[in-house]
């Protein structure tokens, strides 16, 4: 039988001891599958997106002890978590402006914890869509099961996470991106958005006419792209400020 070799550790591996990625590499289910989160979809992977990943949740397993950890017992409003998902293995940490994936390893301690991480900006957040799929259960009977896609924008390893939640969980979770965003569509945050709207509608004018005047430069073509942004996802200044802060603490 062939044998292969794996492109992260160099171990032979065969049949039942490996996993074929999508570019057609191999790497060893031992150890270096075990490095990555489970809900990482690994067929679809190609070796650099493993090796991300791999470093992902390296320095996310880190960020996660040692900001979110202390946080889990705090007794101030303002660092409270948020935690979603049907397990409640997504914690959002409004106070350092990240947001931690967990997965529990009650057996396997590849880091020295029992829980391994994926950690990111709240602000590279761009989606959270809701899906659901349609699933038969251990008595033959068709079962929805609930899920919240994050997408992170320009995130290296993992930037898509296909989230379980619990019935109707999903509505919580929009709204509560939405409000952190400002991107709200309700009355009261009605003036907010309005202003929002102006400022892109200006900077599309205004590169308009410079393309009419030939003097469209980059400069404004990307303040016309940074206006449109903050329509759609919000002004994140804040929260991008609040997160790099945070993460220069974690010693790696
Ligand atoms: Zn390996």
């Amino acid at each position: 039988m062939a044998k292969h070799i794996c492109a992260i550790c160099g171990a032979e591996v065969g049949l039942i001891s490996e996993q074929k990625l999508a570019d057609g590499n191999f790497i060893c289910r031992k150890v270096c599958v075990k490095k990555c989160m489970k809900i990482f979809n690994k067929v679809e992977a190609t070796l650099d997106s493993v090796k991300s990943h791999i470093e992902q949740v390296e320095f996310g397993t880190k960020a996660w002890n040692q900001l979110f950890v202390p946080l889990m017992k705090t007794k101030k409003k303002e660092e409270k978590l948020k935690r979603f998902g049907k397990n409640g293995e997504l914690y959002v940490s409004p106070s350092t402006g990240l947001v931690a994936l967990t997965e529990n390893r009650y057996k396997i301690f590849i880091f020295g914890k029992s829980t391994i991480a994926c950690v990111y900006r709240i602000a590279d957040l761009y989606g959270y869509d809701y899906v659901s799929e349609q699933v038969k259960n251990s008595d033959g009977k068709m079962e929805t099961k609930h899920f919240c896609v994050m997408t992170f924008n320009d995130t290296p390893g993992m930037y898509e996470v296909r989230l379980e939640v619990r019935t109707r969980e999903y509505e919580d979770m929009e709204k509560y991106f939405n409000t952190l965003f400002g991107i709200q569509k309700t009355l009261r945050n009605i003036g907010n958005t309005w202003k929002q709207q102006i400022n892109a509608a200006k900077a599309v004018a205004g590169a308009v006419k410079a393309v009419k005047d030939g003097t469209l430069d980059e400069a404004q073509a990307e303040a016309t792209a940074d206006a449109l942004n903050t329509m759609q996802y919000g002004d994140r200044t804040e929260w991008i400020a609040k997160a790099d802060a945070a993460l220069m603490l974690v010693n790696k």
